[in-house]
């Protein structure tokens, strides 16, 4: 059997009454890329973070590169790198600023040159001393990008990353994700670009308010998708 990158058994995370997550198994075997599809509200951002150690689940039990998020949040988080919606980086600093702050929290070795490399894999190489506050959108997800990428992580995990992007920064961004499968790396992504997704995927899963409707093949996921959106008619005739 192949290795596993990440595997969900039965999880759930509840808010008061609200089931955001309802019972989701599934496991992706390592060198996979994974798109999260789904109506708003659905739990994407709910399983992102908790695969990024940022959300306890309710129940289940999850692992990602053979770690728990949970009891070994540590070991989770030097294997991955995260690109949120909001890119949090600080508006006050440099790009470089940023990249080196959370460097050193990273503890990472040779920064500098790790820094360069970072910067340049996004095309931002001659953009490093300026502030975050003159960025646009699309320039500030790159560089949270490069943050993601800056310890050299396993897994990549992305909510929206590709949202309030131009053209030219999503083929950046889809090149960038591209480079770093073919590295032998996996990624989990959620995106409204369904096009996107499904070119990038190897595996697709589909949630429908918190519960796993679809988990498979790629082709497989629009038709389910098209099922959601455009339910069986009822039959009103008596
Ligand atoms: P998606 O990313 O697919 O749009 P989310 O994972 O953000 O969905 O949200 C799933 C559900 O959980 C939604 O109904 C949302 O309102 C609810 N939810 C998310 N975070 C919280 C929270 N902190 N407190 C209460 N409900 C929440
Ligand atoms: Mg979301």
């Amino acid at each position: 059997m192949q290795p596993l990158v990440i595997e969900l058994r039965e999880i759930t995370k509840r808010y008061g009454r609200l089931d955001a997550l309802r019972n989701v198994s599934f496991s992706v075997p390592v060198r996979s890329v994974l798109t999260i599809f789904g109506p708003n509200g659905s739990g994407k951002t709910t399983l992102i973070r908790i695969l990024a150690t940022l959300l306890r689940p309710t129940s289940g039990m999850a692992r990602i590169v053979g770690h728990d998020p949970v009891q070994e949040c540590g070991d989770v988080r030097k294997q991955i790198g995260v690109v949120l919606h909001q890119s949090l980086l600080y508006e006050t600093l440099t790009a470089r600023e940023n990249l080196e702050f959370y460097g050193k929290m990273f503890g990472v070795s040779d920064m500098s040159a790790r820094i360069k490399y970072v910067l340049e894999s996004v095309g931002l190489a001659e953009r490093g001393d300026d502030i975050i506050r003159a960025f646009s959108r699309g320039m500030q997800q790159r560089v949270a990008i490069a943050r993601a990428l800056l310890h050299d992580p396993q897994v990549l995990l992305l909510d929206e990353a590709f949202s309030g992007l131009d053209a030219n920064a999503v083929a950046t961004l889809r090149q960038l994700l591209e480079r770093f499968h073919q590295e032998g790396r996996a990624i989990v992504l959620t995106t409204h670009h369904y096009q996107l997704g499904l070119e990038l995927a190897t595996h697709a899963a589909l949630l429908v308010n918190g519960g796993l409707r679809y988990f498979g093949e790629p082709t497989g996921v629009m038709s389910a998708i098209d099922a959601i959106n455009h339910p069986p008619s009822q039959d009103t005739e008596p």
